[in-house]
């Protein structure tokens, strides 16, 4: 049987094709769960969620625009019934350096990174509270942790860094409610963000730095978003998993 046999999942940036979203959509479907892909482009979520089979729902959503993200948690709710799992994925970069940011690519980039965990769980922690269930999972960066890396800016790493505050945050006031809300915080992971991005001497530099000697996998953050999005995380909650191949001993 599956790990989230009967769940909802929200996961929210997960129509791109060769990303941690659509990767985490498979396995959360491999075990059992009933997933809801909110992205930018409709149709490409729509798509998405039909890649991954039957049963599965693709929604339109900005999650920098509250009402998007209010709208969007209707829809899910009435095609699926419920939410009890949500991830949120959603994340955009830009790697310039700090005199370099204005005041537009400073907004886009919190916008989205941070502003976006907001909206969404503002949307959805509602229906948790409802069922007196729920788990959240946020996607931070080590990024945040280092301080910038080859591919984020620093308003980045400070997006991301604001993640594990706000997740934090929300995991001490919910907790009561049965709401459980993590972050993840992975190294650097082979995907569009990524790969198309970076030399193949860039990557073994950076592979190089890292203990497992290599970049990750997006389906090896979904191994953790599922960890921390069923029971098998029952009680742990305001916690950070690092997902990065050892970069950080
Ligand atoms: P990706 O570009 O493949 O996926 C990001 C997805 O978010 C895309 O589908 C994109 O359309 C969507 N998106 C962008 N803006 C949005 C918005 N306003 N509303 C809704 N959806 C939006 O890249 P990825 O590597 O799979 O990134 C997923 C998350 O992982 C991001 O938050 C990213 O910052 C984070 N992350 C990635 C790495 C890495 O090395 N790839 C490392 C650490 C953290």
């Amino acid at each position: 049987t599956g790990l989230l046999d009967g769940k909802v999942a929200v996961i929210s940036g997960a129509a791109s094709p060769r990303g941690i979203g659509l990767a985490t959509a498979r396995l959360f479907a491999e075990h059992g769960a009933r997933v809801a892909i909110l992205d930018l482009d409709g149709a490409a979520a729509v798509q998405a969620a039909g890649s991954i089979g039957p049963g599965h729902i693709g929604v339109a959503c900005n999650v920098a625009d509250r009402d998007a993200c209010q709208k969007a948690a209707e829809a899910v709710v009435a095609a699926l019934g419920k939410v009890d799992v949500l991830i949120n994925n959603a994340g955009i970069t830009q790697p310039v350096k700090t005199l370099e940011i204005d005041q537009a690519s400073w907004d886009r980039i919190l916008d989205v990174n941070l502003r976006g965990v907001l909206y969404l769980s503002q949307a959805l922690i509602p229906y948790m509270k409802q069922q007196g269930a729920g788990s959240i999972a946020c996607m931070s960066s080590v990024s945040a942790q280092r301080g910038g890396g080859i591919l984020g800016g620093p308003h980045y790493s400070a997006a991301k860094a604001g993640v594990l505050g706000l997740a934090k945050a929300m995991a001490r006031e919910f907790g009561p409610d049965n709401i459980r809300v993590n972050c993840v915080t992975p190294g650097l992971i082979q995907t569009d963000i990524t790969t198309g991005k970076l030399s193949d001497q860039q990557k073994a530099e950076i592979a190089g730095g890292v203990p497992l000697n290599r970049l990750g996998e997006a389906r090896e953050i979904a191994g953790a978003y599922l960890f921390l999005a069923s029971e098998l995380s029952s009680y742990i909650t305001g916690a950070v998993i690092d997902v990065n191949g050892g970069m950080l001993i």
